[in-house]
């Protein structure tokens, strides 16, 4: 029997504000365990939570970014279940009345393009750490996640394989990171991603038991994940098992899931809405204002480039994934050099150079490598024949370690490109003097001959000879 799978993903992504959702500890990631916290946080007895208001404005900007209904009453209810790094014994989230809903987010997926819909995005608050282990046999609890802010964005079981799961995920995160809402880091858990797969027979409409996937730490384990899930589910059925609903985790090392516990129901969570909190109720006047502050998003952004600077879609993708890349490009082609040249260094050798230097995910423009102005105006060098494409290699290592003008480099190291036809022109009678031995042979009609001089040509002129001029030259001197 051919199967088919059935995906949902639930995301949850940490808000980038200064302070927690529920009190003014601070969000700060890295510092000395249980610094970033306070009565509040830390679910001491008598205290009460007060909502920090940029958390609902980030929820409201990535509700509008991807085409929820942005509910104008919402409101916090109490999830319940016990775990040392959740001291009050429930997590404030949202569960009937979430702030976002029915949204969608468009994937490319063969070549067409495909709506994944968003069931809901709600915001809640984290839970601490527990670090096992550290020293014999007992836990600590690292509070200061406790009460930092997440949105859980969900949705629709609508992803049908491991490939669409990654690019789902990946245009998610480009658009949270669009909006500054959510810097998108995997390994340090501020986007982490649970799947829900089951499998059904191609064709059929109902839904099969699922499993809940977690522990995914990147693009790469999802995938990975996700396609050892989809087939060890039909090899079970295959072999007339049957499936259980069950959470299971992604061990990266082994490539396998394993199962971890049966999976609760929501009824298990005795949710009911929490009397510390008034219902959310949000003004138009509000909504109009945070859509007015909308940027362009990613799919936007790769639409006009390919209108306004003639780029292939491919190019276009890879450019404005993510934000600073669009804008280190924007800035460099400011200036006019052939767009397709200028995307061509910055996906090959910049790109190449950033993962080398393992160069920061999040790194400004004024951070990179190479000013986007410099990187421009060696494009227009080569455009204009000032320098050839070979010494453009070279020069472009020389302006990693500088930061200086590439113009003021060529000049110092004399790497400008010799067009003036009588300085070609000795070199070619050099090379010929130099080399009447394979003079002849060409002439004796062995054309492999010419490669070799041209070679050595360029060798004499130290590569800065103009290549298109080197070979008329030759070959009309050659000819005589
Ligand atoms: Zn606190």
């Amino acid at each position: 029997m051919e199967y088919e799978a059935v995906i949902g993903l639930e995301v949850h992504a940490q808000l980038l504000t200064e302070s927690k959702i529920f009190c003014g500890c601070s969000t700060r990631f890295g510092e000395e365990p249980n610094r970033n916290t306070c009565p509040v946080c830390m679910g001491l007895p008598g205290v009460l939570p007060v909502l920090n208001k940029r958390v609902v404005e980030f929820a409201i900007l990535t509700g509008l970014a991807t085409h929820c209904e942005i509910a104008r009453y919402s409101r916090w209810a109490r999830k319940n279940y016990f775990y040392p790094d959740l001291p009050k014994g429930y997590q404030i989230s949202q569960y009937e009345l979430p702030l976002c809903q029915n949204g969608y987010i468009e994937i490319e997926t063969n070549g067409a393009r495909k709506k994944i819909r968003l069931t809901r995005i709600h915001m809640e608050e984290d839970a601490g750490k527990n670090i096992h282990d550290v020293r014999g046999n007992y836990s600590l609890v690292d509070l200061n996640r406790a009460g930092v802010p997440l949105l859980e964005i969900v949705s629709e079981p609508d992803i049908q394989s491991a490939e669409e799961a990654s690019r789902y995920l990946k245009s998610l995160r480009s658009i949270l990171q669009y909006l500054e809402v959510c810097d998108g880091n995997m390994e340090e858990g501020s986007f982490r991603c649970d799947a829900n797969v089951s499998i059904r027979p191609k064709g059929s409409t109902a839904l099969g038991v699922k499993t809940e996937v977690k522990n995914m730490n990147s693009f790469k384990a999802v995938e990975k994940a996700l396609e050892y899930e989809i087939q060890r589910q039909i090899s079970v059925l295959a072999e007339g098992g049957r499936l259980t609903q069950e959470t299971r985790l992604w061990d990266a090392d082994k490539e396998v899931t394993r199962s971890m516990r049966t999976k609760e129901f929501a009824h298990d969570y005795r949710y009911f809405p929490d009397p510390d909190l008034l219902p959310l109720v949000i003004e138009d006047e509000w909504i109009e204002e945070i859509k007015a502050r909308l940027p362009e998003l990613p799919e936007a952004r790769k639409e006009r480039f390919i209108s306004q600077y003639g780029l292939p879609s491919y190019d276009a993708e890879l450019l404005t994934t993510r934000r600073d890349v669009a804008e280190y490009f924007e800035s460099a082609v400011k200036t006019h050099p052939d767009p397709k040249a200028t995307s061509n260094w910055i996906m090959g050798d910049l790109f190449r150079v950033i993962r080398e230097r393992k160069l920061d995910e999040k790194l400004r423009i004024a951070e990179w490598p190479i000013p986007p102005e410099h990187l421009a105006q060696m494009v227009r060098m080569i455009d204009e024949g000032k320098i050839s494409g070979k010494i453009a290699k070279s020069l472009f290592e020389e302006m990693l370690g500088r930061r200086e003008a590439p113009e003021k480099i060529v000049r110092e190291k004399a790497l400008e490109q010799v067009s003036d036809l009588e300085s070609i022109e000795k070199a070619v009678d050099r090379v010929l003097d130099a080399h009447s031995q394979q003079v002849s042979e060409y002439r004796a009609g062995k054309e492999k001959v010419f490669g070799f001089l041209v070679g050595q040509i360029m060798k004499a002129t130290r590569g800065k000879a103009n290549p298109q001029m080197v070979n008329e030259i030759l070959r009309k001197k050659l000819g005589n």
